[in-house]
């Protein structure tokens, strides 16, 4: 169990050395199946509540540290070098918090199945896809409904998060 107050602390004291003008700020979200995000348009590094409190406390440096990195880095820089370098620069280790599909981080397009999974998408999806997850057939009852992220916003995944293709018709 990590202390909520322990880990707004460090974030602070992160966002201070690093990015020293003030104009980063932490808060606690409560997503469920990511760790951490990056909202570069809001400037404001977030970690799941949920999350946070159930991981060890190298845990949460290590989801830390990743959206310091992303904030460092720029939306742009994505998961690229520079965002490596800077991560690694930091004591990024790349941990198991982040062995998932990486692209679903900063993908524009975000769906949800009517169950609730979550897909991800680069382009515009232009046919009706279903939701892998739910059938591995094409099934009306497991459309994905599809919504465009208003921000570039990084997010540090959950292994868990992991999920089959969509199905195409
Ligand atoms: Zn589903
Ligand atoms: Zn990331």
């Amino acid at each position: 169990m990590t202390d909520l107050d322990a880990v707004r602390a460090r974030a602070t004291e992160l966002l201070r050395e690093h990015l020293g003008d003030g104009s980063w700020t932490f808060a606690f979200d409560h997503a469920k199946t990511r760790a951490g995000q990056c909202d570069f348009a809001r400037r404001r590094i977030t970690v799941s509540r949920h999350l946070a409190a159930r991981f060890s406390d190298d845990d949460v440096e290590q989801v830390l540290l990743h959206e310091v990195a992303h904030a460092l880095s720029g939306a742009r820089a994505g998961h690229g070098p520079t965002w490596r370098r800077t991560a690694a620069r930091l004591g990024y280790t790349g941990s198991r918090l982040h062995d998932g599909p990486i692209a679903s981080e900063l993908a524009p397009w975000v769906g949800t199945c009517p169950a609730g999974h979550e897909h991800f998408r680069y382009r515009t999806p232009t046919r009706p896809l279903a939701c892998a997850r739910c059938g591995r057939r094409f099934d009306e009852r497991n459309v994905i409904a599809w919504q465009r992220r208003a921000t570039p916003t990084a997010t540090a995944d959950l292994r868990n998060r992991v999920e089959g293709a969509p199905v195409t018709r």
